[in-house]
């Protein structure tokens, strides 16, 4: 039998609910342990910056302050973009974001329009607009207060009538009552974008270390001066911890708090597909997003699952604002959460650290999120429902309490910078955030207000406040 991404796959097409296609069968599928090291560059003595993580944000990150001349080191503990940065939706969106992060990725937008030209990779960017789709007057309401965020940054935002998105998505006639349109948004393929990136990083002499866990900074009188790699030490002078989900028991062991929760988030991709609509759409119930290889991502629109762990109740108090909004679409689960539900509060550079024992964090799908994702496109878009899904997948999101990153140093130890926590939504503002953290650690004056995503906010007192609902 082929190689599939993981048991809950293997179990789907021995029932028969996926099939395979050339991709399967050459080994193209999900990023995981089994997908071959590509990136294996000599471990430096010494660097200017170490950047722990291959996602998106990390490789953004090193991509930049290459360019600008540093000595850079990205340090994976799996494979590059093995974790969040392969499994989303693609989605590269301005709309409905977070006022603070409008700006920032409204470059992002920019940066992803030029980046093929300048990385000579294909990272699947097109321009075909986003749909939030509405049921109901109250949606459609909360929609129209986004647009005031939109035209004070003159976004290309705009409400589309019932009749409109008829001619747009004919199978889903008289489905919705209206929807939120941002024509200039678009999307990117997750899986070819980030090693993309990190190729063109490559060669521009950012060097690559795949299967190398960071385990602990070293700092002297409050400042870092080199990390211990479960390979050996590097010295550098400013350490960017990129790490996604791990970010916050990466932090803590450093002496950093940073309060950050995972929720699993299952996928689909269906086999090639009749022209159902070009861009990416999401209702309440389900969401779709043309690939470039012809199938549609799919997914349920508001469902995510938290599993249980020491986190959930550590972070609590600071996660209920959030809770309260979403406790509806949110799922708690006991089992299943893969990351080490206790792991070991403090650990030194001489020991296994927690990051070794889980090289890729590879979810099995919710099988439940998969039978609803099919019942739900047959009452929205039969078309779709009909085709078999080639791949399922699942991945851990990482979120904090107001559901914005944290892009900050620490106050606390001097060239330790925390990119991470972005929430659902960091693969598309990601190369716009890789600049604002290069410009960060090269001491540039910032472009664009950080204020809200201070690392500080979660412990000075300040009201947490989750961005708009949508
Ligand atoms: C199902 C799903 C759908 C999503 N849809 C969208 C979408 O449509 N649009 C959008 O903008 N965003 C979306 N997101 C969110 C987006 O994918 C993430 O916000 C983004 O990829 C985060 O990138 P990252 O680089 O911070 O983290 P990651 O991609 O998770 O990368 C972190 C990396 O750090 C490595 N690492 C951790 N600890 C260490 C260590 N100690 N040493 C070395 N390496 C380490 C990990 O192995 C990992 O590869 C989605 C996410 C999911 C899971």
């Amino acid at each position: 039998m082929p190689v599939l991404p993981n048991e809950a796959s293997r179990q789907l097409y021995q029932r028969g609910t996926i099939c395979l296609t050339a991709q399967h069968v050459s080994g193209l599928t999900m990023i995981n342990e089994q997908t071959p090291i590509a990136f294996q560059d000599p471990l430096p003595k010494s660097v200017d910056v170490v950047v722990i993580g291959a996602g998106v944000i990390g490789m953004s990150t090193a991509w930049f302050l290459t360019r600008a001349g540093l000595d850079v080191l990205v340090c994976e503990k799996g494979r590059v973009a093995g974790e969040q940065s392969s499994r989303n939706w693609g989605w590269v969106r301005q709309q409905g974001r977070d006022p603070a992060e409008l700006p920032i990725m409204m470059d992002s937008m920019r940066i992803w329009a030029t980046l093929a030209e300048q990385t000579g990779e294909d990272l699947g960017f097109a321009r075909h607009g986003v749909l939030y789709l509405a049921d109901t007057d109250a949606e459609l309401a909360r929609y129209e207060q986004w647009l005031e965020i939109a035209r004070q940054h003159q976004l290309d935002t705009q409400m589309l009538s019932a009749a409109q998105l008829d001619a747009m998505i004919p199978e889903g006639k008289r489905q919705w009552r209206g929807a939120l349109y941002t024509p200039s948004d678009g999307r990117a393929e997750p899986f070819q974008a980030v090693p993309g990136l990190a190729r063109a990083a490559q060669r521009s002499g950012c060097r690559i270390v795949e299967n190398c866990a960071v385990r602990v900074i070293e700092t002297q009188a409050g400042a870092v001066c080199g990390v211990i790699t479960e390979h050996g030490p590097v010295k550098a002078q400013a350490v960017v911890c990129a790490a996604g989900v791990w970010s916050s028991l990466f932090s803590r062991n450093a002496g950093v708090d940073f309060p950050q929760l995972a929720v699993r988030s299952t996928v689909a991709r269906t086999v090639p597909a009749p022209d159902i609509y070009n861009g990416n759409a999401a209702a309440s119930d389900v969401a779709f997003r043309r690939r470039m290889d012809r199938g549609y991502t799919v997914a349920l629109g508001n469902y995510q699952e938290h599993c249980l762990s020491a986190d959930s109740f550590r972070y609590l108090s600071k996660f209920l604002p959030s809770l309260r909004r979403s406790w509806r679409d949110t799922r708690v689960r006991l089992r299943g959460g893969i990351l080490q539900r206790f792991p070991p509060a403090r650990w030194q550079g001489d020991e296994r650290a927690p990051f070794e024992r889980t090289r890729v964090l590879n979810p099995a799908p919710c099988p439940w999120a998969i039978a609803q994702i099919r019942a739900r496109l047959a009452r929205r878009l039969p078309a779709l429902a009909k085709l078999e899904f080639a791949e399922t997948w699942a991945g851990m999101i990482d979120v904090t309490p107001d559901i914005v990153p944290v892009i900050d140093e620490s106050p606390s130890q001097r060239g330790y910078f925390v990119a991470a926590g972005f929430s659902g939504h960091g693969f598309g503002i990601g190369p716009g955030a890789g600049r604002v953290v290069a410009d960060l650690v090269l001491g540039r004056p910032p472009v664009h207000d950080l204020h809200r995503f201070r690392l500080s906010r979660f412990s000075d007192g300040t009201r947490i406040e989750p961005g708009p609902a949508l």
